[in-house]
């Protein structure tokens, strides 16, 4: 039995690590490196296997930095099954598809300016539409929240609620060779306790292996209820200011969870019921219909609510932005709204448009409220940045930034070590965190062997 590691190592993205037992080869998520360019030009770089020789993946959520790079393992060669929950398989769908555009839409403008270079090639795209249509043939067995699934004789999968997005989560996989048994349970992504949309993250069976994540492994999230009154102040402070608030999102979870506060905040009267609110982003409208086709996944009261017949997501005021004309005339609004557009750490999107026509005026509010990586547009405004480039433009920074922490859909270091402490392993890998997060969160664990593993890394089990 081996384990070895293949992206988010002393990292935050790229998740992708294997395991081999009884002559198969199991993959748990295979996602994009994201951030800066060096890590985009990681993703075109060989896997460090040989993709065909992989029987099947486990996918532990949608999120890109988890299934970004399944379009090119398919590309390479990669004919087994990819295993999810039904949730995840839908919202996957719409991620690939986003992102194959996104990387055709690249390649393009790399090729135009290639040309102008006097050069004839710009490098293809990572992968096409077309690679990503052909990766959900490869989608076969939907996971169910507790059910093991047989993959082969000697290994078998259970996927438990992670509560990190809309059908996250955690793989806990019972593995058998030669007689030797061994349990491996990885977190994927851990959602934070507590929140309206999701249930809680299970408690975790006891493994003798555990890989996790340490997104957060050195830091404290605020309360939620602080962080919901802060967002009500951040929006009726900035229209006193006749300003707008731009809120960078990511289009799944964070947007719809947005939503669902924003319609309490009316409906408890602590918000305006003229309140205009945009949501710019084809992806998150989409991925709310998805949400919507989902209740199964729900937190009790939400799914009360649906069965009430009422949408948590609706407000009065509420406007679904597909149209890019629509989208460029938002530009024209000088106050009064709240705009909710990706990417969530403005490293692509319609939001650094928002943020050009908004960030230099000093009524208008930047409301943060997601996991801003080193090397990104969101990090260099959270980090209190004078002036920012966008689209090759100085702009100055002079409207107001609030970096709200407690909407995370991470668990915080407490959380993570109680999670942990519940496995009662004695071996454990730490991977998507940065380095020196790692360091801090491998301190606080006791009784275990802590490995941080590099790139490429293989560890016997
Ligand atoms: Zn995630």
């Amino acid at each position: 039995m081996k384990l070895s590691f293949h992206g988010a190592d002393r990292a935050v993205t790229g998740s992708c690590h294997l395991i081999e037992c009884a002559g198969r080869r199991v993959l748990i998520d295979c996602g994009l490196y994201q951030g800066s360019r060096e890590l985009a030009e990681e993703n075109a770089e060989p896997f460090g296997f040989d993709p065909a020789d992989v029987d099947c993946v486990l996918l532990t959520h949608a999120h890109l930095d988890h299934c970004g790079r399944l379009p090119l393992l398919v590309k390479r060669g990669f004919r087994g099954e990819i295993i999810t929950t039904a949730a995840s398989r839908e919202l996957a769908r719409l991620v690939l598809l986003d992102a194959a555009h996104l990387q055709e839409e690249e390649a393009q403008h790399r090729s135009r300016k290639a040309a102008r270079r006097g050069n004839r090639h710009g490098g293809g795209p990572l992968y096409s539409v077309l690679d990503a249509l052909n990766t959900f043939d490869s989608f076969g067995r939907n996971a169910v929240y507790g059910k093991p699934i047989e993959i082969a004789t000697g290994l078998r999968a259970t996927f438990l609620d992670a509560g990190h997005i809309l059908g996250s989560a955690s793989v806990f996989l019972e593995l058998e060779e030669a007689g030797r048994r061994c349990s491996v349970l990885f977190s994927g992504d851990l959602g934070n306790a507590g929140r309206p949309l999701l249930r809680d993250p299970v408690t975790p069976p006891a493994s003798d292996v555990v890989v996790m994540e340490t997104t957060y492994g050195n830091r404290l999230h605020k309360p939620l209820p602080p962080s919901v009154d802060e967002l009500y102040e951040a929006v009726t402070d900035s229209f006193k200011r006749g300003g707008n608030v731009i809120i960078p999102t990511f289009a799944l979870e964070r947007a719809q969870e947005l939503l669902y506060y924003l319609r309490e905040g009316i409906e408890q009267g602590r918000l305006t019921r003229s309140l205009q609110v945009f949501l710019d982003s084809p992806m998150a409208i989409s991925a709310t219909e998805i949400f919507e086709r989902h209740p199964e996944c729900y937190e009790p009261k939400t799914a009360e609510l649906f069965r009430e017949g009422r949408d948590p997501f609706h407000l009065p005021g509420l406007h679904f932005v597909r149209e890019t004309a629509e989208s460029i005339a938002l530009n024209s609004i000088r106050g009064g709204a709240v705009i909710m557009a990706g990417s969530g750490m403005c490293t692509g999107g319609r939001v650094r448009h928002h943020l050009k026509h908004n960030l230099w005026r000093d009524d208008a509010t930047i409301v943060f409220v997601g996991f801003a990586a080193n090397g990104t547009l969101a990090r260099q405004i959270v980090d209190g940045a004078k002036a920012v480039t966008i689209f090759g433009e100085q702009i100055p920074v002079r409207a107001r930034i609030y970096t709200i922490n407690g909407f995370s859909a991470h668990a915080d270091q407490a959380e993570l070590l109680a999670w942990h402490k519940q496995t009662h392993t004695s071996r454990t890998f730490l991977v998507h965190g940065e380095e020196a997060t790692m360091r801090e969160f491998a301190a606080r664990l006791a009784g275990t062997q802590v490995e941080m593993p590099a790139v490429g890394q293989a560890f016997e089990l």
